[in-house]
């Protein structure tokens, strides 16, 4: 995407997030609670070969149940990309590497930058104690987790949008398994998200569903009779 093209599609993220919910560049998002401020028609659905669909005249954005909740959030991102960029109605299929086009390009970009906006992750790397240079797959995960996308998601904006780190780096990033990954923070073997909590997790709430785990060096309060019943660990 050319320079100035990004620069707007930047500023249109930003201004999304101010409008309708308030929220400062340098704080992350829920794209659930944006979609509900805008107005649209949020409906997650069971089709395993769709990713998502924003249908402009209806005001509806569709997104496929079966997929883990990082990609959900951010294909949500995307679909409101897709609206505020004035793309039409757009159905997005499954595509493991992303799409060429021009639109789905700007989409992605502008869910990139919605969720993880250059001053918020900047933010979260000082509160967290590290620069860019120095992360590892264990912090690469735990933020992607306070940002609520998949890693791959958070290392691919650090390398290609926010140019945080080199291409070196982000091979490393990328070619890390998630299960070992998990593995070296939870110390057992999990198969859902794992959330690693420290002081540096500010009053962000944590989005959890019901088998992920939670590791916390600090007090958590909970909010809802449904999470007591789930299988949260400290
Ligand atoms: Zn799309």
């Amino acid at each position: 995407m050319e320079k100035v093209r990004a620069t707007q599609v930047t500023a249109k993220a930003l201004k999304t997030r101010k409008t309708f919910l308030g929220i400062d560049p340098h704080l992350p998002v829920c794209p659930y609670s944006l979609c509900e401020a805008m107005g649209f028609d949020l409906r997650f659905i069971k089709i395993p070969s769709f990713e998502g669909m924003y249908i402009g005249n209806k005001n509806l954005i569709l997104i496929s149940a079966e997929r883990p909740e990082g990609r959900k959030r951010f294909t949500c991102a995307h679909e409101i990309g897709h609206h505020v960029l004035k793309h039409g109605t757009v159905i997005d299929e499954i595509l493991e590497c992303g799409s060429n086009k021009q639109e789905e390009q700007e989409a992605d970009f502008f869910a990139s930058m919605l969720l993880m906006p250059s001053s918020a992750v900047n933010r979260t790397l000082l509160l967290y104690g590290i620069t860019a240079d120095s992360i590892t797959p264990v912090d690469a995960y735990t933020l992607s987790k306070y940002f609520g996308v998949s890693y791959q998601a958070f290392v691919t904006h650090l390398y290609i949008n926010l140019r945080l780190i080199p291409y070196r780096h982000y091979q490393k990033l990328i070619a890390s398994k998630l299960s070992n990954i998990r593995h070296s923070i939870r110390g057992l073997e999990v198969k859902s998200q794992v959330f690693n909590i420290g002081n540096w997790w500010d009053e962000k709430a944590i989005e959890l569903e019901v088998g992920d785990h939670i590791v916390s060096s600090k007090t958590l309060s909970v909010d809802g009779p449904q999470i007591l019943n789930s299988t949260l660990s400290d």
